[in-house]
């Protein structure tokens, strides 16, 4: 199957064309740019900028892939959660793709897209424990199959992502934080600032972020207030700091998830991560180790397909297609859309 992929729920307008599990084309157009002034991402801003894009971005995806419309056999789009502005662009131009080509229409759960990255890049087969961890999202789940997921814990309040932006802005590091927070770390010492590891020790593998953000904002105050300013070696050692404490939290928790995931599943040891935070090193080396530690299947897809892409939807898509479902004319988007049914929405996020 030769599936064209659309997404556009957040800050990146992208296309790609998958064919079974080749990435044919991945085409992201990023709008840090148009955002930059207003220090986080603007809704109205970023749907009207899905809605000029996307056409171009669409046929750049084809072009690179070398196959027509004719070539294809459904059009996946992202239907949710996310930005509604943004999603609906996406929708409205994949409907209007599909009437216009007789191609089936097919709506995808974004979240799905991160969680099945592992089947499209590394063709892990179910079940495997997945650790989910983006902008706005943390979760482990036990992916079963395309449509079933078992939330088995997650954070409390903010994303790892969403902190690492709010660290980045604090720092006057630019946006995305995560890619600069991870660069400044580079030559910092994690030691200097002790920052807390919330729920750490506390049972089960929920996490909480949202106090280490006061953290970092007292620590970088105190420095602020002793020297009238942060040296470069500051912001360095604030990231490095601040970069260790969420890798600890990561690690551990996914030592407790693994543990409840394999007395489940002893004999289908395998863990994949996927979402933006997933492009980080220190993150995925942690996990790497923890899996040769207990003997666990590890899967860490590329970071270009970690981060946001229309490749992973396609992919999706792809996996709904072959399971005999596909929408029609009526899809709607989708603001909200937990991927475990039985879970409550997250609160305090927008998505
Ligand atoms: P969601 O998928 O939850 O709807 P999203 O789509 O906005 O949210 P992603 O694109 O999956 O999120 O991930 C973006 C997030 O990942 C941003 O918060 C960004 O700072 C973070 N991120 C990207 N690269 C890195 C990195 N190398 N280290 C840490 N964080 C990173
Ligand atoms: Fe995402």
């Amino acid at each position: 199957l030769t599936i064209l992929g659309i997404e556009s729920s957040c800050d990146d307008t992208a296309a790609a064309v998958v064919r079974d599990c080749d990435v044919l084309a991945s085409v992201v157009y990023g709008q840090t740019a148009l955002h930059a002034e207003f220090g986080g991402v603007v809704p109205e801003i970023a749907a009207r900028a899905h809605a000029e894009k996307l056409d171009h971005c669409i046929e750049e995806a084809l072009a690179v892939a070398g196959v027509t419309f004719a070539d294809l056999d459904a059009i996946a789009v992202t239907a949710g959660p996310g930005l509604i502005g943004g999603v609906l662009s996406g929708v409205m131009c994949a409907k209007g793709l599909s009437a216009a080509t007789g191609l089936p229409l097919i709506g995808v759960n974004h979240l799905a897209g991160h969680a099945l990255t592992p089947r499209l890049t590394d063709q892990l087969t179910y079940p495997y424990l997945m650790l989910l961890v983006s902008g706005g999202h943390c979760q482990f789940l036990i992916a079963a199959g395309h449509d079933s997921f078992q939330r088995i814990g997650g954070t409390i309040d903010d994303a790892p992502g969403e902190a690492f932006d709010k660290t980045a802005r604090l720092l006057g590091l630019p946006q995305p934080g995560g890619p600069s927070v991870e660069k400044a770390a580079k030559t910092g010492d994690a030691q200097r600032f002790p920052l807390p590891r919330p729920l750490l020790n506390q049972p089960g593998c929920d996490m909480s972020f949202s106090g280490l953000k006061t953290a970092i904002l007292r620590a970088r105050d105190s420095v602020v207030a002793e020297k009238g300013g942060l040296t470069s070696q500051d912001q360095a050692d604030l990231s490095a700091s601040f970069q260790a404490a969420i890798t600890d939290v990561l690690i551990e928790k996914s030592r407790r998830a693994l543990d409840a995931y394999l007395a489940l599943n002893p004999e289908k040891p395998a863990f994949a991560i996927a979402g933006g935070v997933a492009a980080n090193t220190a993150v995925r080396e942690g996990l790497m180790a923890l899996c040769v530690e207990l003997e666990t299947d590890f899967v860490a897809p590329p970071l270009r397909l970690c981060t946001d892409n229309a490749a992973m939807i396609a992919y999706a898509g792809l996996e709904r297609m072959q399971a005999g479902e596909q929408d029609d004319l009526t899809l709607s988007a989708r603001p909200r859309w937990p991927l475990d049914k039985r879970a409550a929405p997250m609160l305090g996020s927008g998505k």
